[in-house]
């Protein structure tokens, strides 16, 4: 949730991307046999499938009787397993324990992305705002093939004047933003250091004293900067006036739902389809941020109602937990909220062909040859409950299991 602009404008260009270590070619062929494929979320099962990854995509997948082997492949047996395509996050932040990302020993980094992602299945996550030099550090540090984790892709947050939330440590530096231009340069830095998207607080939490929203002119600032160059943008509304001055200035991606408004108003639901955008829940997050366990009830159903709005209209979901700022890292009771409001073959679209169709990851998302061999092998089906989704035994990614239940990779 923070982020320190001066920092950035300090940042020379430390971009570019790591070169991988070994070149694809010297992969050995990787086999997963045995296991049930869910292609794509509107895909029929391929049971007793056999699925083959070469240099870091999939270079074919069916059934085992009708494929040959290549003989010198590393197979790993997934009878019993259920195969769908890698998971997006797509609400993360890498704050509590990342500190210094570009220095601190590879094994603890690794250990504290396996807890709070990759054994989660996550292959693609959005970091919607951390200190950025921090989080490029990590993702050149992951890119290089030192620290098994999910492509990081990365938002820069922009506030409200006067719109420092209370949940956020009052000495940290915001970057906010009085006037169109000021949201217009951020943005523009933003993008010229590196980053993929940007994340405007159109509704700023300030405890007992009113939410403190972003005006319109200053929404649309940013979005057309952010628009012109092909990227998203993300708004966290907090409530009603956020909501509308996200839609109002052209956001992409409502990164919240709004449970202390209790729903989206009619219009926000019909300006929401028409401009399609995307809708995070994080109903999870609705069981940190209050201690009373009845208030916790009656926000969760509010975002459950919320979300079953929007999907029984026909919007887009994109799965979003806003992990790394709230810390409940096991994934099992948002996929059981969300199963409140969604069936699991939905929830699967969420978590893959959604995000992959929305920010134009053409390779991703479905297993099908020809696609990123970024895939989960799962210990239980989600068609029999959709916690299963958080059973993960393997996480793969570009054809390298960067995480194992059962064995080392
Ligand atoms: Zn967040």
């Amino acid at each position: 949730m923070k982020l320190g602009i001066g920092v950035l404008l300090a940042l020379p260009l430390l971009l570019s991307h790591a070169v991988p270590v070994a070149t694809a070619s010297e992969d050995p062929v990787l086999v997963l046999q045995g296991g049930k494929v869910y292609a794509s979320p509107t895909a029929a099962p391929i049971e007793d499938a056999v699925l083959v990854i070469q240099d870091g995509w999939i270079a074919a997948v069916g059934k085992r009787k009708q494929l040959q082997l290549p003989k010198s492949a590393r197979v790993i047996d997934c009878t019993g397993k259920v195969i769908v395509a890698g998971f997006w996050n797509s609400h993360v932040h890498f704050e509590s324990g990342w500190a210094d990302a570009a220095h601190a020993p590879a094994e603890k980094i690794d250990a504290h992305m396996q807890e709070m992602l990759t054994r989660w299945g996550f292959t693609t996550v959005w970091d919607l705002g951390s200190e950025p030099n921090n989080t490029l550090a990590l993702r050149r540090r992951i890119e290089g093939g030192e620290i098994s984790g999910p492509q990081i892709l990365m938002a820069g947050d922009i506030f409200p004047h006067n719109g420092h939330p209370v949940y956020l440590p009052p000495e940290m530096r915001l970057p906010e933003a009085a006037s169109p231009q000021e949201a217009e340069q951020m943005a523009q830095q933003y993008l010229k250091t590196g980053l993929d998207g940007i994340k405007l607080f159109t509704g700023s939490f300030m405890g007992n004293k009113p939410v403190v929203n972003m005006d319109t002119a200053i929404v649309k600032a940013a979005v057309d900067v952010a628009r012109a160059q092909g990227k998203p943008v993300f708004a966290h509304p907090q409530n009603w006036a956020g909501v509308d001055n996200a839609l109002a200035g052209g956001v992409d991606v409502l990164a919240h739902t709004i449970p202390t408004e209790g729903r989206f108003t009619a219009d926000e639901l019909a300006r929401m389809k028409q401009q399609h955008t995307g809708l995070i829940p994080t109903l999870t997050l609705w069981t940190t941020v209050v201690p009373d366990p009845i208030v916790v009830d009656k926000l969760v159903q509010s975002g459950v109602d919320e979300l079953k709005s929007y999907f029984s209209a026909g919007g887009t979901i994109l799965f979003g937990t806003d992990v790394g700022f709230q810390s409940k890292y096991d994934t099992s009771q948002e996929f059981e909220f969300m199963g409140r409001a969604m069936a699991w073959r939905d929830i699967l679209a969420s978590l893959t062909t959604n995000p992959a169709e929305f920010f134009k990851e053409t390779a991703k998302g479905r297993v099908e040859k020809g696609m990123k061999a970024d895939l989960v092998v799962l210990d239980g089906d989600p068609a029999s409950d959709v916690r299963n989704f958080a059973k993960v035994a393997y996480t793969i990614k570009g054809g390298k299991i960067i995480y194992s239940a059962h064995d080392k990779p």
